[in-house]
């Protein structure tokens, strides 16, 4: 393949008939208006990046590719752990994303390591950028970092200043140190998996994760379940209703993990990001200080709907990046497989696909590029269209890659198998695809109700 001076089916680089020769031997004005370089697109696309948001982006594909590539295999394969146990490789992972910044870069110092030129940016952009990077690698080590952020949103959005201090700056001096201080986000429960995520169905439902005084705190009782990294973190922002109310009392407790009333019951086989553990945990009558709550008592709801609003980008990005990675694999696997003497990219049929699959992934990251950029504030309906509409398309893409190498693809050496498991869980959590197709009408509401009342005119999208 090295020796072809060009594909079948296209003139060569050099031909008087390809465009870019051509545009090359314009006149000076006319090659500036014109000429371009052949250039990778990931290349293309980091160079048109703001530079403080392009440095971030090569730093993390080369954390990916550096500290992440190496441990795909032994994660994805590793047996079932104990839940609390953290595999050799996890853990000296968090140590060297925690010494790269990469765990403590939502806020600048003293309470994080994002730099002041990185902050002029939204931090939903910022993190989109640095998900995809990770998740291109591998989605379970991604979201083994990915999760302690979510677990952080609900204190950071609540801007509450005691709270950043309390628990946000010691996290990051641990982590700066190389010892590994993770959070993580408690809002799903047995009985209340998108019902803590929609008004709708919370307003029918019962919380079972329950909230009394006592004292000057509170004492929790219940079961949350399904939370990224339960048993490992060493807090976790867990929402509680109040005793007797609904979940419009929901308030946000973080509860350390040495606390001796919660328990790590089990951690779920999952099918596909393995490298992360999805934990239930317990809460027996376990007792937290009032300065445990963030945002105020019955502000639960509202910090659980922001944080999805900010997290909801991230998790548009894992899926950019999943598809990023079935192009790589699929290209590849074109370049080096002969069918009648010639690689199969000389053929059409696999010419047309592939070029599908790069449309696919790009279309989804200008969407997640441009909703995820456009405000300081996340907008949920521009959040949840990205997260569903990114994650629907990147499983559609894994598929086409699936189909290109067909039984090639069930190795796992190949990661395209992986990369199926693993998509399909972007599309349950953070809200299920339907449930963030609903939130896009729900923001709507007000406009959708003042135009049913005839006091605005067409609701234009
Ligand atoms: C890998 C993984 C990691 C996770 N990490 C976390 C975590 O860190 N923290 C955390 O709190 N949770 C976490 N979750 C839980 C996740 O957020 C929930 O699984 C998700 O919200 C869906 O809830 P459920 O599984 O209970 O499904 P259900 O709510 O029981 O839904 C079942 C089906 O009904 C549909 N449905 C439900 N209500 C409606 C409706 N009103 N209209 C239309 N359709 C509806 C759903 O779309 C779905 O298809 C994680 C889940 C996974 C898979």
């Amino acid at each position: 393949m090295n020796d072809l001076l060009h594909i079948e089916g296209y003139v060569s680089p050099g031909h008087a008939l390809n465009p870019l020769h051509g545009m090359n031997e314009l006149g000076k004005l006319g090659r500036l208006l014109t000429h371009y370089p052949t250039t990778d697109l990931w290349e293309l696309d980091t160079q048109r990046l703001p530079v403080p948001l392009a440095k971030l982006r090569r730093q993390c594909r080369q954390f990916a590719e550096n500290f992440m590539a190496p441990n795909v295999k032994t994660l994805d394969e590793a047996s079932h752990a104990e839940p609390g146990s953290l595999h050799p490789a996890a853990l000296q992972l968090l140590k060297d994303a925690g010494r790269a910044g990469l765990m403590t870069n939502l806020l600048p110092a003293p309470l994080g390591t994002a730099t002041l030129m990185e902050m002029r940016f939204p931090s939903a952009f910022r993190f989109a950028i640095q998900v995809e990077e990770l998740a291109r690698i591998c989605g379970g080590q991604m979201l083994l970092l990915s999760a302690h952020h979510l677990g952080l949103a609900p204190i950071c959005l609540s801007g509450d200043l005691r709270a950043l201090w309390k628990f946000v700056r010691p996290m990051t001096q641990d982590f700066i140190k190389g010892i590994p201080h993770l959070f993580a986000y408690a809002i799903t429960e047995p009985s209340a998996g998108s019902d803590a995520e929609d008004g709708h169905g919370a307003l029918a439902n019962q919380p079972r994760v329950v909230a009394k005084r006592q004292g000057q705190g509170y004492i929790l009782n219940g079961r949350k379940c399904f939370i990224s990294g339960g048993d490992v973190a060493r807090h976790i922002s867990v929402f509680a209703a109040l005793e007797g109310e609904g979940f419009e009392s929901w308030t946000c407790f973080v509860v350390s993990a040495d606390n001796p009333g919660l328990e790590s019951l089990r951690t779920e086989l999952k099918m596909g990001m393995r490298a992360s553990s999805a934990a239930e945990l317990c809460l027996t009558d376990c007792y937290v200080a009032a300065d445990a709550m963030i945002g105020g008592l019955r502000q639960g709801w509202a910090l659980n709907r922001a944080t999805l609003n900010s997290s909801r980008y991230p998790v548009a990005a894992m899926a950019v990046g999943m598809a990023r990675r079935a192009c790589e694999i699929a290209l590849e696997y074109c370049l080096q497989t002969q069918l009648g003497g010639k690689p199969l990219l000389s053929y059409q049929e696999y010419q047309l696909p592939l070029a599908q699959m790069i449309a696919e992934t790009r279309a989804m990251r200008s969407l997640v590029w441009q909703q995820a950029s456009g405000s300081l504030q996340s907008h949920q309906s521009e959040a949840s269209l990205s997260k569903f509409f990114a994650t629907d398309r990147a499983q559609a893409v894994c598929e086409m890659g699936m189909t290109l190498l067909a039984e090639h693809g069930l190795h796992s050496h190949q990661g395209m198998e992986k990369l199926l498991r693993d998509i399909r869980l972007t599309r349950i959590f953070e809200g299920t695809n339907q449930i963030n197709r609903l939130a896009v009408i729900e923001d709507l509401q007000p406009l959708l109700l003042d135009r049913l009342a005839g006091r605005c005119g067409t609701v234009s999208v």
